[in-house]
């Protein structure tokens, strides 16, 4: 059972107040300090206790509502609860801000400053209006993910993922009767008693590589991406292959490139829906592109300048801050003597 290591170690600290404001009590955070590790990207990192052995304590959880300090973490659509002003932050709802019977729904997050957690789904429809809440706005974390402090963006990026998990395993997939939840959460079981499978959340590894020849940097794009946007080699991790052969596989589907060495640089949740993205860097054997499998409508071999020059002129744009592609396309960019690619982002920002 891991455990997180304890809140005053971790890199962002938070206090946490209340807004006693109409019938409702509103929980906001503020951020007072933060530190954050260059390497950790967004939605990752320990920054709350899970609490992985009470989720079998129902009595716990019922005192966790009965004397306040549990808080909902609300999912609607695939859309969290914020505000956006003045800067944007969490919201998070007191224990009596929803009906009864969420307690059924609830999903322990964990332990988040002096409060409890539970994601618990607020329903999803293409149609219908976001339930009416006195503060906050739904908004998804793929658009403002990276605008919220660290830690925060992870609790609501695992508050989403187990929401998603339970919306697509409300029917076993061995018998088809119907699952239940049990340990707040964390584990569906099938109701059929003759097949009783038991379901915990899943997650789908894929990798995402920088590869390297020679200086320069492999990357592509997709024809749905908007125009200029060049990215890192990825794809899903299949059945049977190591992390290693997945990387190679990748690239030589899509580019025709071999690569030899491979070297783990980060990971990143991707809770969109249930993503794990395992970043590497690698060096080609060989630099002829080849795009063999179609999903790629163009590959190039990038160097700092090439970058530097096509991003100032516009004819190239990264992916947005909040992948991890960006991450390694900004440290291997910042490995060289050209400077760091954070400034020439930031000066065609502003200009
Ligand atoms: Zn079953």
């Amino acid at each position: 059972m891991r455990h997180a290591a304890p809140f005053a170690q971790q890199t962002s600290k938070f206090v946490l107040f209340r807004i006693h404001q109409g019938p409702l009590r509103w929980a906001f955070f503020v951020q007072v300090m933060c530190d954050v590790n260059d390497r950790i990207n967004v939605f990752a990192g320990a920054h709350f206790d899970r609490l992985g052995h009470l989720r079998s304590d129902s009595g716990w959880i019922d005192r966790c509502f009965d004397e306040g300090r549990a808080v909902w973490v609300p999912v609607w659509n695939d859309s969290n609860l914020v505000i956006t002003e003045p800067k944007q932050q969490a919201v998070l709802l007191p224990s009596d801000a929803l009906p009864q019977d969420s307690r059924d729904k609830c999903i322990l997050l964990g332990e988040f400053g002096d409060q409890v957690c539970f994601a618990v789904d607020l329903g999803e429809s293409t149609k219908e209006q976001p339930p009416p809440m006195p503060h906050g706005v739904f908004r998804g974390l793929r658009t403002v993910g990276l605008l919220f402090p660290n830690d925060q963006a992870a609790l609501l990026a695992y508050a989403q993922a187990m929401v998603l998990w339970h919306r697509r395993h409300r029917y076993c997939g061995r018998c088809g009767a119907p699952s239940s939840s049990h340990d707040a959460g964390h584990e569906l079981r099938c109701n059929n008693t003759d097949c009783a499978q038991v379901i915990f959340p899943r997650i789908d590894p894929a990798i995402i590589v920088l590869i390297e020849y020679e200086g320069r940097a492999l990357l592509g794009r997709q024809p749905a991406w908007p125009t200029g946007i060049y990215s890192t080699i990825a794809g899903f991790v299949e059945p049977g292959e190591s992390l290693e052969d997945a990387v190679r596989r990748e690239a030589s589907e899509e580019t025709g490139i071999n690569v030899g060495a491979v070297r783990y640089h980060s990971s990143q949740p991707w809770p969109f829906p249930s993503s794990l993205m395992l970043g590497f860097r690698a060096h080609a054997t060989d630099s002829r592109i080849s795009l063999n499998d179609n999903e790629l409508e163009d590959a190039r071999w990038f160097s700092r300048e090439d970058v530097r020059a096509a991003l100032l002129s516009g004819k190239l744009r990264v992916p947005p801050q909040l992948s991890i592609s960006s991450r390694l396309i900004a440290h291997w960019y910042d490995d060289g003597e050209a400077g760091r690619l954070a400034a020439i982002i930031d000066n065609i920002t502003q200009s």
